[in-house]
């Protein structure tokens, strides 16, 4: 049950454009996003800085081209998670499973992850667990620089 409040909240009106370069939204999604991706978490200032971070459309922009453009359908991504994440959808039949991918800007990061002591995360819902599995959010860098910042008092 997602009862918690959001881990990332969304400004409340998009901005607009007449433009159909979803560039334009770079600035106001990062903020939105408070300069961390929205998968494994990692601030900019961890991660290599903003020039390593990309748009990410959540749904596929190319199983879902009419949010090619949706303000709210862009979120803020380390390139590894989006190359990592690329096209992939879960399928009609594994989303009737409960497959899919985890929405921090939906739920709270409590509601379906434990951070665990050895760095590495654990899934509490099966959306999680797929999350994880489909983004390698377990990777040897993330998790190496999860146990040196909470090393440094910082995590
Ligand atoms: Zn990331």
């Amino acid at each position: 049950m997602e009862t918690a409040k959001p881990h990332f909240v969304r400004r409340a009106t998009a901005p607009k454009t007449r433009t159909r370069d979803y560039g334009v939204f770079r600035e106001p999604v990062r903020e939105d996003f408070r300069k961390t991706c929205a998968y494994c978490l990692f601030s900019e200032m961890w991660a290599a800085g903003p020039e390593n971070f990309e748009l990410d459309h959540f749904r596929p922009k190319s199983l879902f081209p009419q949010l090619t453009m949706s303000y709210y359908n862009l979120y803020w991504s380390c390139h590894v998670c989006n190359r990592q994440k690329r096209d992939a959808w879960p399928s009609r039949e594994a989303q009737a499973q409960g497959i899919k991918f985890v929405d921090l800007c939906a739920s709270s990061f409590d509601d379906h992850f434990v951070s665990q002591k050895n760095g590495k995360w654990r899934g509490k819902t099966i959306a999680a667990r797929y999350t994880i599995d489909a983004l390698r959010l377990n990777r040897p860098h993330l998790v190496q620089l999860r146990l040196l910042l909470r090393e440094m008092d910082l995590g």
